[in-house]
C-alpha cells in the first residue's frame, strides 16, 4: 500500500484484472477537465475478453473470499481505509480535476466520507446477525445464514465517481461477494486510483475495475452469466436497460437512480434557515446530485421574501475552477450536461408564467459552467418541476393549503429524497410519514451517514446504499435445517 506521491502519478489509466494493471483493448475514451475542457488523458476501453477475464477471475477469486471470516474481510477494509486517507489528497485532486469539483470540498467532504464507508462495513460486517435458530418442527432445528451472493458487477456514475463506487464495493465485499466495478466512462480515475492502492491489500480477483461505455462495457457486464448481482447507480432510462439485460440470466439488481427532490417550507418556517439550507443543498457540486434540493414549495404568507431573500443569496456563490480561493460551485461535467441544464431554463422562460430570478445563463469561455439559477412562479405540471435537471437550477412554487403542498410532492415519478422545513415539530413528523420517499429530512436537506439507509421508491429504484441494510441486500439468507 504505497502513498501516492504527486498528481501526475496519480492519472492511472490501465485497466485492473485479476490483481494485473493492463491496457484496456478497446476503443479510448477520452477524460476531460470539465473546468477548462482540455483533455486530462485517455482511458482505452476493456474489451468484451477483458471483461470476461475479470469476471472469471472475480468468480475463482469468490471461492476464498466468500469462505473467509468477518473478521479477515474487516481487515482488508480497514486496510482499504486507511489506503484512501493515506492518500486523500491525491484522490481529491483527481476527483476535483475529473468532475470540477472545488478541489477542498472534494478533500474534506468526499474522501473522509469514503473511507468512513469502508470503516463503518468492516464493523457492520462483524455485527450481521439473523434470527436465532429455533425449532420449528418437533426435533428439528432451523437457523438461517447470511452468505454472499458471488460475483456483483457495480455500475456508478460520473457525479461523485469514488463515492458512489464505495457505497457498492464496501457492502459487497464485506459480505464476501467479489466485484467488477466499471465506472463511469467520463470519470474513471479516481477508481483506477483505487485500484492503485488497494493492489496488495485484496487477494487477487477479489476486485477488478474495467472501464469503458455503457453499452459497450456495462453491457457485456450485466449480460455475464456468472455475475450473480448487479449494482448501478445513474439514470432512470439505464436502471431500465439493466433491468432488460438481467432478465436471461435472472440475476438480483440493485438499483440507484434519480430525483427530484421537494423541500416544503411551511408559513413558520425559519426563512433565513431555509435560505441558507437551499444555497449550499440546492447547488452542492453543481446540482449534479440525486437529492439536490431544487423543488420548493413554499407557503403563500413566505414565498415572496423566500424568492427574494435566496435570489439573493445565489446572486453571492462563487463559481469558478478546482483551485480557484472560496469557490463553491464547479462547472458542470460535460458541454453537453451544461447544454442539457440551460435548454431547461430556455424552455421555462419561454412559459409566461415563470421567472429567472437569479442566474439562467451559461458563462462564456472554457468550461462547461453554468450559474446558479432560480427560477420562481414555477407550478406543479411544468417541465421544470417534474424533471430532474441535474444542474444547478431551483425551482419555487407556492402552495396556500399544507395537504396541497403533500400532495405536489408526492405527484412525481421520483421517491428518493424530501425536506420539510417547519417549526412545528408534530406537523414535521406527520408530513414526514406521507412523504412517499426514501428520506425526509426536517429543518435540514442533504446529509447522510453511513449508519443510515439510502435509496428510493418508485422511478428511483429499490436496493439500499450505506447501513445494515445495504449489507443485507448484498447477501443471500438460507435456511439450514438439522433433524436432531
Ligand atoms: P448514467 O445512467 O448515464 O450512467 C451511470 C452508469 O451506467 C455509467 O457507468 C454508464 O456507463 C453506465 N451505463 C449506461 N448505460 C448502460 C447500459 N446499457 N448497461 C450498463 N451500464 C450502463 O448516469 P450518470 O449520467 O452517470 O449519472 C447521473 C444519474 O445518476 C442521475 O439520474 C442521478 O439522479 C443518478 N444518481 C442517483 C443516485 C442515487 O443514490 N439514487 C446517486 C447519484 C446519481
Amino acid at each position: 500500500m504505497g502513498k501516492t506521491p504527486d498528481f501526475a502519478s496519480s492519472l492511472h489509466t490501465e485497466l485492473f484484472i485479476d490483481g494485473q494493471f493492463v491496457r484496456g483493448e478497446g476503443e479510448a475514451e477520452k477524460v476531460l477537465n470539465p473546468a477548462t475542457g482540455e483533455l486530462l488523458v485517455e482511458v482505452p476501453e476493456a474489451s468484451y475478453e477483458q471483461i470476461h477475464r475479470a469476471v472469471l477471475a472475480a468468480n475463482r477469486a469468490f471461492d476464498s473470499w466468500g469462505d473467509s471470516t468477518p473478521q479477515e474481510r474487516s481487515r482488508a477494509l480497514l486496510k482499504m481505509a486507511d489506503a484512501v486517507e493515506a492518500n486523500a489528497e491525491a484522490f481529491a485532486r483527481v476527483e476535483s480535476l475529473n468532475c470540477g469539483k472545488p478541489y477542498p470540498r472534494a478533500l474534506e467532504d468526499e474522501i473522509p466520507a469514503i473511507a468512513d464507508c469502508f470503516r463503518y462495513f468492516a464493523g457492520a460486517v462483524r455485527n450481521m446477525h439473523g434470527p436465532l435458530a429455533g425449532e420449528y418442527l418437533a426435533g428439528h432445528t432451523s437457523m438461517i445464514r447470511r452468505d454472499p451472493i458471488g460475483v456483483v458487477g457495480s455500475i456508478a456514475p460520473w457525479n461523485y465517481p469514488l463515492m458512489m463506487a464505495a457505497w457498492k464495493i464496501a457492502p459487497a465485499l464485506a459480505a464476501g461477494n467479489t466485484v467488477v466495478l466499471k465506472p463511469s466512462e467520463q470519470t474513471p480515475l479516481s477508481s483506477l486510483l483505487l485500484a492503485r492502492v488497494v493492489a496488495d491489500v485484496l487477494p487477487k480477483g477479489v476486485f477488478n475495475v474495467v472501464c469503458g461505455r455503457g453499452a459497450s462495457v456495462g453491457q457485456p457486464l450485466v449480460e455475464h452469466p456468472l455475475v450473480r448481482m448487479v449494482s448501478l447507480t445513474g439514470d432512470v432510462a439505464t436502471g431500465r436497460k439493466i433491468l432488460q439485460a438481467a432478465t436471461g440470466t435472472l440475476k438480483r439488481t440493485h438499483l440507484e437512480l434519480g430525483g427530484k427532490a421537494p423541500v416544503i417550507v411551511f408559513d413558520d418556517a425559519d426563512i433565513d434557515a431555509v435560505v441558507e439550507g437551499i444555497r449550499t443543498f440546492g447547488y452542492y457540486n453543481a446540482g449534479q446530485d440525486c437529492t439536490a434540493a431544487c423543488r420548493l414549495y413554499a407557503g403563500s404568507r413566505v414565498y415572496d421574501r423566500l424568492v427574494a431573500d435566496l435570489s439573493s443569496a445565489v446572486k453571492t456563490i462563487k463559481m469558478g475552477t478546482q483551485d480557484e480561493a472560496g469557490v463553491e460551485l464547479g462547472p458542470l461535467i460535460s458541454d453537453r450536461q451544461r447544454d442539457r441544464v440551460a435548454s431547461f431554463v430556455e424552455r421555462a422562460q419561454m412559459v409566461g408564467h415563470m421567472e429567472i430570478t437569479a442566474g439562467g445563463k451559461m458563462r462564456a469561455g472554457g468550461g462547461f459552467f453554468y450559474e446558479p439559477t432560480v427560477i420562481a412562479g414555477a407550478r406543479q405540471d411544468d417541465e421544470i418541476v417534474r424533471r430532474e435537471v441535474f444542474g444547478p437550477v431551483v425551482s419555487v412554487t407556492r402552495f396556500s393549503d399544507p395537504d396541497e403542498a403533500i400532495t405536489w410532492a408526492n405527484d412525481s415519478d421520483y421517491g428518493l429524497a424530501s425536506s420539510v422545513w417547519t417549526q412545528d415539530v408534530g406537523r414535521a413528523l406527520k408530513v414526514a410519514r406521507k412523504l412517499q420517499y426514501g428520506c425526509t429530512w426536517i429543518n435540514t436537506h442533504f446529509m447522510l451517514v453511513n449508519e443510515m439507509p439510502h435509496g428510493g421508491l418508485k422511478h428511483s429504484g429499490y436496493g439500499k446504499d450505506m447501513s445494515m441494510y445495504a449489507l443485507e441486500d448484498y447477501t443471500v439468507a438460507r435456511h439450514v435445517m438439522a433433524k436432531l
